[in-house]
């Protein structure tokens, strides 16, 4: 399993970055991407310190490392200087925080990130037809989430990817220890979202392409 969504300490998360990982390596993750909240203020210092880590200890774990970012709540104007930003001070990838129905993201988030070429548009919410036809013009993968209240929409997101061709990932957005789902439940989730065996191989492999891309 791969997990390219995942917040420490350097955020909301409630672990450090090496326990994080042990525990994703233990509950059987083969590569792990961390992407903590970030807007202007904190970006420069989660690419530092968890890049530092990643790169210096990463690899006394059995796992691959990556140092992603979560651009969150950042105005959708904004979203395009972010991106490039954070992508300028070594971010490996970004991810931005969707329109989730469970918190007030700013309408238009979505749109900005696919127009801004983001990797991965976190839990999209009400995404449109418009918008999934423009991420899968654009290479940008979608999410399937794992997390409670962010899942309630995985359905729409997962029809509306196999209507217009987009690529999904699947992630956890793991805050916690117990976000780090097993292979089954993971599975169920995905299933239950509506994507077939298929769906679901597809979007592991897309995460690994990113994994694969990124390590070269
Ligand atoms: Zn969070
Ligand atoms: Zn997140």
């Amino acid at each position: 399993m791969i997990d390219l969504h995942m917040h420490t300490v350097f955020s909301d998360g409630e672990l450090i970055p090496s326990e994080l990982v042990r525990r994703a390596q233990v509950a059987g993750y083969k590569a792990v991407g961390i992407t903590d909240h970030a807007d202007l203020s904190n970006f420069e210092h989660i690419i530092a310190n968890v890049g530092r880590f990643a790169r210096e200890h990463g690899h006394f774990f059995d796992v691959t490392v990556l140092t992603g970012l979560e651009i969150t709540h950042v105005p959708p104007s904004l979203i395009p200087d972010m991106t490039a930003k954070a992508r300028e001070a070594g971010a490996q990838y970004v991810v931005v925080h969707g329109e989730t129905v469970v918190e007030p993201v700013a309408p238009g988030t979505n749109l900005a990130a696919i127009e801004a070429g983001v990797d991965i548009l976190a839990h999209p919410g009400l995404i449109t037809d418009e918008e999934v036809a423009l991420a899968a013009e654009k290479g940008v993968c979608l999410e399937i989430t794992t997390r409670g209240g962010h899942s309630y929409t995985n359905g729409l997101v997962a029809a509306l990817a196999r209507k217009h061709g987009a690529k999904l990932v699947i992630d956890n957005d793991a805050h916690a220890p117990r976000d780090l789902v097993g292979p089954e439940m993971r599975r169920a989730i995905a299933l239950g979202a509506g994507m077939t065996a298929a769906e679901i191989e597809a979007a592991e492999r897309n995460s690994w392409e990113i994994v694969q891309r990124l390590m070269k």
